[in-house]
C-alpha cells in the first residue's frame, strides 16, 4: 500500500462526473488528494471547501485561472469541462507547470489535441486522456484477448453504444460545446475498443448519419451515426451510436471463436461471455481503479505508456473526424 506523499489534484468544473465518480475515485485512492477546485459557479464552493479543507488561493473560476501557476498544492488538474473547453484549459494548465488528466473525448479537433500534447510537451508536463476503460478488468481482458489470439485473429468486430437523451438543453447538443453527438461522448468506446482489441490503426472508413427523429433536439450534432471501418489486416468493423437508442456491446468474432461484452463499457455492471464459456471478472468502480492505475504513472518520473496518453486520445478524434467528413460528404474516407 503506498504510503508516501499525495499527489495534490484540483478538479476543473464540478459536474455529474467530476463530483460523482472522479471524486469519490480521489477519496479512495492513496496517490491523490484534493487540493484545489475550479468553478464557475461561486454556490458550489463552500461544501468542497470545508470538506477537503481547501485554501482559498487554491480555489479558481475560468476567469482567475492563470493563478494556477501560484498553487503549489496543485500538481495535476484534471479538467471535467464540456468537450470544447478542454483544450483551453488543459494548455493553459501545461503553461502554468502542471500536469494535466483530461476527460474524453480529448477535444473537439485534431488540431485542438495537437496544440494540447505539444504544449504540455514544451512544458515538460504530463497529459492523460481519462480512458477509465483501460483500467477495467473487462476491457483489459478483451484487450488481452486480442493480444494473445485467444480466439484466433479477430477478423469482424461489431460494437454499439447510445443512449436516449431526454434533456434537450444539456451541452452535449451544443455543437460548440460537445464538438459532435453521440459519436464523440460514447461511440468514441466503441472505436476505442475496436483500437485496442487489434492492437492497430483503421485505414478507411464509410460512415452515415441516422435520421433526425427529434429536430427540436437535433439540430447542430447528429442524432445518429454508423460505421463500416476497416483494418490494415482486413479486419472489419461495424458501429452505431445513438442518443436515440439505449444500446451497448462489444462483438468480437475471430478464426478460433468469440467474445462479446454488454454492458461493455458503461458502469455496468459489465457482463461477457466468450466462445469458451462466461467472463468470469470482478465488477469494479472504474474510476477507482484509473486513479489507484494512473497515481504510480504521474509519480514516476517516466513517461506516461502511450495508450494513457494524449497520443491515444488524438488517434481517437482522428477517427471520429473521418467518420464524420465520410458521413458529410459520402463515400470512403482514407485514413
Ligand atoms: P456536466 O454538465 O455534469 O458538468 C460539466 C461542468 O463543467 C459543469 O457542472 C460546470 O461546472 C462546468 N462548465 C463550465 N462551463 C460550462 C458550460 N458552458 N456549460 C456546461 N457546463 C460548464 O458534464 P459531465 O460531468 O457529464 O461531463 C464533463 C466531461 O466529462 C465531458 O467531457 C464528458 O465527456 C466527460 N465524461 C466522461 C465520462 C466517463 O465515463 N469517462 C462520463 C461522463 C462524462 P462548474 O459549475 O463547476 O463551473
Amino acid at each position: 500500500k503506498y504510503e508516501g506523499k499525495k499527489i495534490g489534484i484540483a478538479l476543473v468544473g464540478l459536474g455529474y462526473y467530476a463530483t460523482k465518480q472522479i471524486l469519490p475515485a480521489i477519496d479512495a485512492s492513496p496517490y491523490w488528494q484534493l487540493t484545489g477546485i475550479v468553478t464557475g459557479t461561486p454556490s458550489k464552493i463552500p461544501e468542497f471547501k470545508e470538506k477537503y479543507n481547501l485554501k482559498d488561493e487554491n480555489i479558481l473560476n475560468y476567469e482567475n485561472y492563470d493563478k494556477l501557476k501560484n498553487c503549489s498544492d496543485i500538481d495535476v488538474v484534471y479538467v471535467c469541462l464540456p468537450n470544447g473547453m478542454h483544450a483551453e484549459y488543459a494548455i493553459k494548465a501545461a503553461k502554468a507547470g502542471k500536469h494535466v488528466i483530461t476527460e474524453k473525448p480529448m477535444a473537439n479537433s485534431v488540431a485542438e489535441c495537437e496544440a494540447m500534447i505539444k504544449a504540455c510537451k514544451d512544458s515538460n508536463v504530463k497529459l492523460a486522456v481519462g480512458y477509465r476503460c483501460h483500467f477495467e478488468p473487462f476491457n483489459k481482458e478483451a484487450m488481452r484477448f486480442g493480444r494473445e489470439k485467444t480466439f484466433g485473429e479477430i477478423n469482424y468486430i461489431n460494437s454499439m453504444f447510445g443512449w436516449r437523451a431526454g434533456n434537450p438543453n444539456m451541452w452535449r447538443l451544443d455543437g460548440k460545446l460537445a464538438g459532435g453527438g453521440p459519436l464523440m461522448d460514447v461511440g468514441i468506446y466503441s472505436i476505442n475498443a475496436a483500437r485496442y482489441v487489434k492492437a492497430m490503426e483503421p485505414t478507411s472508413v464509410i460512415a452515415h448519419f441516422g435520421p433526425i427523429t427529434r429536430p427540436d433536439y437535433f439540430d447542430e450534432v447528429e442524432e445518429s451515426v454508423s460505421w463500416h471501418m476497416e483494418f490494415p489486416d482486413g479486419t472489419v468493423f461495424t458501429g452505431f451510436t445513438s442518443y436515440n437508442t439505449n444500446v451497448e456491446k462489444l462483438e468480437c468474432y475471430g478464426d478460433q471463436g468469440w467474445f462479446e461484452m454488454g454492458p461493455a463499457f458503461s458502469y455496468g455492471p459489465l457482463k461477457g461471455k466468450t466462445s469458451k464459456g462466461p467472463m468470469d471478472l470482478p465488477v469494479v468502480h472504474h474510476q477507482t481503479y484509473q486513479m489507484n492505475g494512473m497515481g504510480p504513472m504521474f509519480l514516476s518520473k517516466d513517461p506516461l505508456p502511450d495508450h494513457i496518453s494524449g497520443l491515444e486520445g488524438l488517434k481517437d478524434i482522428k477517427i471520429m473526424m473521418a467518420i464524420y467528413e465520410s458521413a458529410k460528404a459520402g463515400g470512403k474516407k482514407m485514413m
